[in-house]
């Protein structure tokens, strides 16, 4: 089978505030090198991915070029994002190139993704599937209210995380992206916009090694990761 071709929009134009501190989190140093950049770099090195389109906080685009360094191989301009995820992803989609056939969306903080990860996801998109990375739960996980009690506690068994990257058929991502603005529905991910159309999502295992950085401690577990290079020998250690 000929190798799927795909673009990438990577959605980093949010504020990290549980990070603390001014500087967004996808701009802090990562073991000497930005996060986002780092991001760029990983998924470039992915031989299916031909177009990146980085995707920034707007008062941040000409710090953030700064720090990413001038676009080029693979990684386009960056654009700015919206107010919420899903129209950051959005602003993605409409700087692409000529169509492409399959999309995958890679958060800007998960700088760790390796090749087997976006080559697993992009092939079943390229067979018309809706794919996201995630990993089966071994933590219970409960449902609670405001004031910390306990609402209920839901089978675990049938519980995944996911992360990113999220992959598409191109008029499936764009079709979902258009009617959730056109009904003003949000979801924390693309996948479930999808979902809501009754189109089946398939989960592909993922790497515990695939962090999301969002506080500090996880900035601290992506250095030990990357020195021990862990992430790019796969699942275990
Ligand atoms: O919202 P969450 O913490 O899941 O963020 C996942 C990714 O989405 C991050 O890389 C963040 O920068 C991005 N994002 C965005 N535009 C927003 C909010 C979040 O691109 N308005």
């Amino acid at each position: 089978m000929s190798q799927v071709r795909c673009a990438v929009v990577v959605p980093a134009a949010g504020r990290g505030r549980r990070m603390g501190g001014d500087t967004p989190k996808q701009f802090l140093p990562l073991d000497g090198e930005p996060v986002l950049r780092r991001t760029l770099r990983a998924l470039a090195a992915c031989p299916e991915v031909e177009e990146i389109v980085p995707v920034l906080p707007p008062d941040w685009l000409e710090r953030g070029a700064a720090l990413l360094g001038p676009p080029g191989g693979k990684v386009r301009r960056a654009v700015a994002g919206g107010a919420t995820r899903q129209a950051s992803v959005q602003a993605g989609l409409q700087a692409l190139g000529p169509r492409p056939r399959v999309i995958l969306v890679h958060d800007g903080v998960r700088p760790l993704v390796t090749p087997a990860l976006v080559r697993e996801a992009a092939a079943l998109a390229a067979r018309g599937l809706c794919a996201v990375v995630g990993l089966p739960l071994h933590d219970t996980v409960k449902r609670v209210d405001a004031g910390g009690t306990v609402l209920e506690t839901p089978p675990r068994e049938q519980l995944w995380t996911v992360q990113t990257p999220q992959a598409f058929p191109s008029d499936l991502l764009r079709r979902a992206l258009e009617r959730a603005a056109a009904l003003g529905v949000t979801a924390t991910d693309e996948a479930g916009l999808v979902e809501r159309m009754g189109v089946p999502v398939r989960v592909v295992p993922g790497s515990p090694w695939n962090v999301k950085i969002t506080s500090p401690e996880d900035l601290r577990l992506a250095e030990v990761i990357l020195r021990e290079g862990w992430h790019a020998r796969g699942p275990g250690i």
